[in-house]
């Protein structure tokens, strides 16, 4: 039997108790909505749909809820971005973004927040942070939120299966049990951190009702790139360029993504910011079977022409000095054998006075345009997205309903929607999940 940790606001009977708590609400709706999933978008689907007047569970298969909201932002929870809008989402079709993101958007979020006690500060690139730096401290407002409006959270409750009868969903659960409905929001997450409890099962409930997956895959993710040297220069960092390139049918490439910021070497390939957000187009490629470059460009401020200048005029001040010695000062030691190597210079010993024709100009072009071939992303545990979800053309922009299954709601990350590195994919959780949750209380099936 699941475990109902908090029923404040109903009797033990299942009754809705009728209290000063519930002033906040508008008149009860009679609806019965049944959220799947306590995360993000969840909760606040619950707190929408509560203050909406309906009767609310909220099922849960974690013994808690909310467990990968406290990961968020390593711990502080950047919860939304001040530039959040369509261009900064993707899946099969961004603009669906829109209408949720018009009707509870970035001023929304943050005044509802700070009416649940959230005080918010702005770092850079608009990233919204809770005041307290705490992740923890945003679960909790929402947690005492549900709790004083009344709504049910189960939690242990896994929901394996669902069906659509005559305006009724019935939902059952790994253990035996069944629950019952009028109203299903289907906030269940994708696949990103499946610790957290996000393994996919959203995914098989909404194909239980018709529904399209569009397929999944993991985003906001590090890169593993082909190469053997990596052991070598591992857990060094440089800010610089990053870019996935395209290889054109008819030769050469094509830049489809690019980001500068820092960049880390690990034991695999890649991390840092910058390869986490330009991390979906590879996959998007890699999705397709076709073979996509990461060029990284170390020294971003310079042209090539730029950098040979300044090579050789570092070689003529120290023309006895090796190649290797040479770049000291110039590039971190560890990576000037592996740039040596892979810029194909023929003897990184060989004074810089005796360097044949060519060798320079080598350098120069491996600082500025080192492509390396991407193998591949790393997997669902360190990704901190899912691309691909529900189909969106199944969806309506305007309530979040499904058009297959009238009575079913979708929201957050189990949809085919990711957003952008930067408080884009909580906003997201909370523009969809609010949308689900009204719409639910009050929309007619
Ligand atoms: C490490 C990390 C850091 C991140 N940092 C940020 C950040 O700082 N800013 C930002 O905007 N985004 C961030 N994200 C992304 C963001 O956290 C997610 O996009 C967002 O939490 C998605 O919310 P959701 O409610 O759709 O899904 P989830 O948060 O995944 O919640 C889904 C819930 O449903 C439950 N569930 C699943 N299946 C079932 C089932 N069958 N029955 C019952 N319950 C079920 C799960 O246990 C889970 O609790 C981060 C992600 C990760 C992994």
């Amino acid at each position: 039997m699941g475990n109902y940790y908090q029923i404040a606001g109903y009797h033990k009977n299942g009754t809705i108790m009728h209290d000063t708590r519930v002033t906040r609400m508008q008149q009860e709706s009679g609806q019965q909505v049944i959220i799947i999933g306590g995360g993000a978008s969840g909760m606040i689907a619950a707190i929408a749909a509560r203050r909406s007047g309906a009767e609310v569970t909220l099922l849960e298969r974690n013994p808690r809820i909310g467990k990968k909201l406290l990961a968020t932002g390593n711990g502080r929870c950047n919860f939304t971005n001040l530039y959040a809008d369509v261009r900064h989402y993707q899946g099969t079709n961004p603009k669906f973004v829109y209408s949720a993101l018009s009707q509870f958007g970035v001023a929304e979020t943050i005044a509802f927040f700070r009416q649940l006690g959230i005080d918010h500060k702005v770092e850079d690139c608009g990233k919204v942070f809770p005041m307290s730096d705490q992740a923890s401290s945003v679960l909790d407002v929402l947690r005492y939120e549900m709790e004083d409006l009344g709504v049910a959270v189960r939690c242990d409750a896994r929901v394996r299966e669902i069906r659509r009868g005559t305006g009724v969903f019935r939902l059952q659960l790994d253990d035996g049990s069944t629950v019952s409905g009028d109203r299903v929001i289907l906030a269940a997450g994708g696949k990103a951190m499946p610790a957290t409890g996000s393994d996919g099962s959203g995914f098989d409930l909404a194909r239980q009702l018709g529904h399209t997956v569009v397929d999944p895959f993991p985003a906001l993710v590090q890169l593993k790139l082909e190469g053997d040297f990596f052991k070598q220069v591992e857990g060094l960092k440089f800010t610089g360029t990053a870019e996935i390139l395209r290889e054109q049918s008819q030769g050469g490439f094509r830049m489809v993504a690019g980001e500068r910021g820092e960049i880390l070497f690990t034991s695999y390939g890649v991390s840092g910011p910058p390869i986490l957000q330009i991390s979906r187009k590879a996959g998007e490629l890699l999705q397709a079977g076709e073979r996509p470059w990461l060029r990284l460009v170390v020294f971003d401020a310079r042209t090539p022409d730029d950098m040979n200048r300044l090579l050789s005029e570092r070689f003529q001040n120290m023309p006895r000095k090796t190649l290797e010695i040479s770049l000291v000062g110039l590039i971190s030691k560890r990576l000037i054998p592996v740039l040596l190597r892979e810029a194909g210079v023929a003897d990184p010993r060989c004074r810089v006075a005796n360097l044949p024709g060519g060798e320079r100009e080598k350098i120069a072009g491996i600082l500025t345009d080192w492509k390396l071939p991407v193998r591949g992303t790393m997997s669902w545990q360190s990704a901190q997205v899912t691309a691909g979800g529900v189909s969106t053309a199944e969806v309506e922009p305007r309530t979040m309903e499904s058009r297959l299954a009238p009575g079913l709601y979708l929201c957050g990350e189990v949809l085919d929607i990711d957003g952008a590195c930067g408080g884009y994919n909580l906003q997201w959780a909370w523009s969809s999940g609010y949308i689900a949750g009204s719409s639910a209380a009050s929309g007619d099936a």
